[in-house]
C-alpha cells in the first residue's frame, strides 16, 4: 500500500466535512432550498473577496472566469495590457487575442515580479488601454505580483480597469478588493478554496460594469450582465454546479470559523516553513523575489532532473507535486501549501523531498530541512 498526498498547486485536498456535504442528495436549482443556499454563499463570497460588489459564480474551471473577464469588458480592437511573468500571464495574452483585442504584453522574467513602474509607464505611453490583466500569484513560477501597487496606478488612470487572476491568491493572502480598488478578481474552486474543480468566481466593480455596458460582449455562456441579473435574484442563468455550491457553503463556514486573518497567518507560516526548510536542506528557491505563499517553486540542484524529483515523489512516496512548465521543465519542481493544509503537510513534503533528492544521488543531509521547518512551525 502507498498512502497518497495531494500537494500539487491545484487541485488541492478537499476537507472531509466538505466531501460529506457534497454527498447530500441533489436539490433542484429552481426550488426554494437553492435560493436560500445561494443567498448564503453569495454573502460569504463578498466577505471572502472583501467587496460589496456581487461575486458571480460560474460553472467552469478558473479559465472560464478569466475568459469572461476578457469577453465582457473588451470589444474587438480594444487595447489591453497583459503582464506575462509565466504560463498564466501568457494565458491572459492569448485570451485577449482570441477576443480580438490589441494586446501590449509586458514581459517579466520568469521568477520575478512585475515592476509597478513598468505598468505605469505602459499606461502613460498608451492612454487608450482599457484594461490591465495580471496574476496576484503566478502559479507557474511561484511568484506574487504586487497587485495593491498596481491597483493604485490603474485607479489613477481614468476608466482603465485592473483585472486580477487571484486563483492561487484569494484565501491564501490578503487581497482587499474594494479598499485597494481592484476592479475584477477571478478565482476558481480547486486551489485555495478547498473544493473539487468546476466553479469560477468573479467579482466586478462598478467601474468595470460601466466598461461592460460599452463592450460588445461576444460570448454567450459567460455573459456577466445576464448572470448578475439572475444571481441578484439568487438564481443562475443556466444550471449551476449545485453540489459544488453546497460544498462551498461548508468551505465558507470553515473559513469564517477560522477568520480571514488567521487563515492568512496559517498560510504564511506554512509557506515560511517550506521555504526556509528547503533552503536549510541546501536547495534554492526559484523565485528571485516576492515568493507566493500559495506554493513553493524549488530549483532542481545542479545535475538533478527536476522532472525526476517530481516523478519520484509520486512513485516512491505517493506525493503528487508538480514539475516545471515550458523552459522550466526539468529545472524546477513545485509543492503547494494552499487550502486545506496544516503543519504536517509541510513536514511530509519536506521529508519526502530530502529522501527523493538523496535517492537521486545528490548529497543532502536528511532531516536538515525538516528540522528547520519544525522550528518555524513550533514558534508559531
Ligand atoms: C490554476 C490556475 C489557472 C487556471 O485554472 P483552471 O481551473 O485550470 O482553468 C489560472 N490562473 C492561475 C494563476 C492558476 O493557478
Amino acid at each position: 500500500m502507498i498512502k497518497r498526498y495531494l500537494l500539487a498547486p491545484g487541485p488541492t485536498p478537499v476537507p472531509p466535512e466538505v466531501l460529506l456535504a457534497m454527498a447530500r442528495p441533489m436539490i433542484h436549482h429552481r426550488a426554494p432550498e437553492f435560493d436560500k443556499l445561494f443567498a448564503e454563499v453569495r454573502d460569504g463570497l463578498k466577505w471572502l473577496f472583501q467587496t460589496q460588489s456581487d461575486v458571480l459564480m460560474l460553472a467552469s474551471s478558473g479559465t472560464g472566469g478569466m475568459e469572461g473577464a476578457v469577453s465582457n469588458f473588451l470589444s474587438p480592437g480594444d487595447k489591453a495590457l497583459t503582464v506575462n511573468g509565466g504560463k498564466f500571464g501568457e494565458r491572459w495574452g492569448k485570451l485577449c487575442k482570441a477576443f480580438g483585442a490589441q494586446v501590449t504584453e509586458l514581459k517579466v522574467e520568469w521568477g520575478r515580479a512585475v515592476d509597478p513602474q513598468a505598468v505605469s509607464d505602459a499606461l502613460k505611453k498608451d492612454p487608450a488601454i482599457k484594461a490591465v490583466y495580471v496574476q496576484a500569484s503566478e502559479t507557474s513560477t511561484g511568484v506574487a505580483h504586487d497587485v495593491q501597487a498596481l491597483a493604485k496606478i490603474v485607479k489613477a488612470h481614468g476608466e482603465t480597469i485592473l483585472v486580477v487572476d487571484a486563483i492561487t491568491a484569494l484565501g491564501v493572502f490578503d487581497i482587499k478588493t474594494d479598499e485597494w480598488g481592484i476592479d475584477v478578481v477571478v478565482t476558481g474552486s480547486q486551489k485555495a478554496l478547498m473544493l473539487p474543480p468546476g466553479l469560477a468566481f468573479v467579482s466586478v466593480s462598478e467601474k468595470a460594469w460601466q466598461l461592460a455596458d460599452k463592450a460588445k460582449n461576444t460570448s454567450f455562456y459567460f455573459n456577466f450582465k445576464r448572470e448578475r441579473d439572475n444571481q441578484q435574484k439568487n438564481q443562475t442563468a443556466y444550471t449551476p454546479a449545485v453540489s459544488l455550491i453546497i460544498g462551498l457553503q461548508e468551505v465558507l463556514k470553515m473559513l469564517k470559523a477560522e477568520g480571514l486573518s488567521a487563515v492568512f497567518n496559517r498560510q504564511a507560516n506554512l509557506a515560511k516553513a517550506m521555504r526556509e526548510g528547503m533552503q536549510a536542506a541546501g536547495l534554492a528557491l526559484f523565485p528571485k523575489e516576492s515568493p507566493s505563499d500559495a506554493l513553493t517553486a524549488i530549483s532542481a540542484p545542479e545535475g538533478v532532473d527536476g522532472q525526476a524529483i517530481y516523478k519520484n515523489l509520486r512513485t516512491q512516496y505517493g506525493i503528487t507535486a508538480a514539475g516545471g512548465q515550458d523552459h522550466l521543465k526539468g529545472k524546477i519542481f513545485r509543492l503547494s501549501h494552499m487550502g486545506y493544509m496544516d503543519r504536517f503537510d509541510v513536514i511530509v513534503a519536506m521529508a519526502a523531498t530530502e529522501m527523493v533528492i538523496k535517492g537521486l544521488g545528490h548529497p543532502i543531509k536528511l532531516g536538515s530541512g525538516v528540522a528547520k521547518a519544525q522550528e518555524i512551525l513550533m514558534a508559531k
